[in-house]
């Protein structure tokens, strides 16, 4: 099976590429490299450098290399930004994933698998947060996505489209083999921040906010291996090939770790201190966001398999011998 994977050079498209070829499956890249990292491909995959919304190139590429499903990864991912420029979000998420669709769609391609987001959920006021909930994003970034998912639900409806969409929770670790790992810029999660604080000192790490109505006052998330994630990816296509269906997942360990309790696993993991302080809250965090992962363990048999410690073990071994 060809699968393409469009953001196949960014963070967790490259896992899943590596995914899919230790699977025996073809995996074919489509990336912009303007967040996709060109070290990160393996040399003997084909690589297309261009654009989703580029219609030519993306038939070119059906066509040539005899594409099956589709995992569309590439998508700008910063909250933050967002808020500033939804305007960037809006395009790039939403309408050129439309642009993706379409073309797709015209070449007969109906199996999708689309990178979700726990914040297409808000800040539900909850312990689990399963898939039976609304979606009330609060930021333009979980818009866009959910604009996506509610596209996806009318075209399958209209044209026969086949999809699941994962709703990651925070995606965290890196390949065992340290070749490959999270290399955001400017790098924003929690993970990366504080094991880069133990290898250079002067960046301490900023925790956003102590004064939460939570156990120790700091904010509480599900971190779930990029390894976990991209084994979904592939259970639910074989689920929508399957069962002839659509779908979505929410995808977390269903453990909430606080923003202390992390730093704590890093300086476990590496035996050394993290350098941090307590700082002003960041807009736009929920307190709170834990997933109720039942439905995708029900329907696709699927499990978080790494642990918190295992999770910071590849995250720590990547920060330290990382080239890009
Ligand atoms: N966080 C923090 N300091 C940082 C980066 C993140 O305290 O430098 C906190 C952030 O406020 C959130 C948690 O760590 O509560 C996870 O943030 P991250 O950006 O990794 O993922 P998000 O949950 O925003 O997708």
């Amino acid at each position: 099976m060809n699968i393409l994977v469009t953001g196949g050079a960014g963070y967790i498209g490259s896992h899943m590429v590596r995914y899919i070829l230790r699977h025996g499956l073809r995996p074919v890249i489509l990336d912009n490299l303007v967040y996709g990292h060109k070290e990160s491909i393996p040399p003997k995959v084909k690589f297309y450098r261009g654009d989703i919304a580029d219609q030519k190139l993306v038939t070119k590429i059906i066509r040539k290399e005899k594409i099956n499903a589709v995992m569309h990864f590439s998508a700008y991912a910063f909250v933050g930004e967002s808020v500033l420029n939804p305007r960037k979000y809006y395009e790039n998420n939403f309408s050129k994933t439309q642009k993706l669709l379409n073309v797709l769609l015209d070449n007969n391609l109906t199996h999708f698998i689309f990178s979700s987001t726990c914040a297409t959920y808000g800040a539900p006021d909850v312990k689990k947060i399963s898939e039976k909930l609304p979606q009330n994003p609060i930021n333009p970034y979980g818009f866009t996505k959910l604009a996506v998912e509610k596209m996806l639900a009318d075209y399958s409806q209209a044209y026969g489209l086949r999809y699941a969409a994962l709703r990651y929770f925070n995606a965290a670790g890196a390949d065992d083999d340290g070749v490959i790992g999270e290399a955001h810029a400017p790098e924003t999660h929690l993970i990366p921040l504080a094991l880069q604080s133990i290898l250079q000192p002067a960046r301490q790490l900023k925790i956003f906010g102590a004064d939460y109505p939570t156990p120790d006052g700091t904010c509480v998330r599900d971190y779930v291996h990029v390894y976990d994630l991209a084994a979904a990816h592939l259970q639910a296509l074989d689920h929508i090939m399957r069962n002839k269906t659509s779908d979505c997942f929410n995808l977390g360990s269903e453990n909430g770790y606080s923003v202390r309790e992390i730093i704590s696993a890093c300086e476990k993991v590496s035996g050394l201190k993290v350098n941090c302080q307590d700082a002003e809250r960041r807009a736009g965090d929920p307190a709170y966001l834990v997933a109720d992962s039942g439905k995708a363990k029900k329907i696709l048999n699927w499990r978080a398999q790494y642990d918190l410690e295992k999770i910071i073990a590849t995250a720590w071994q990547w920060e330290q011998k990382r080239r890009y």
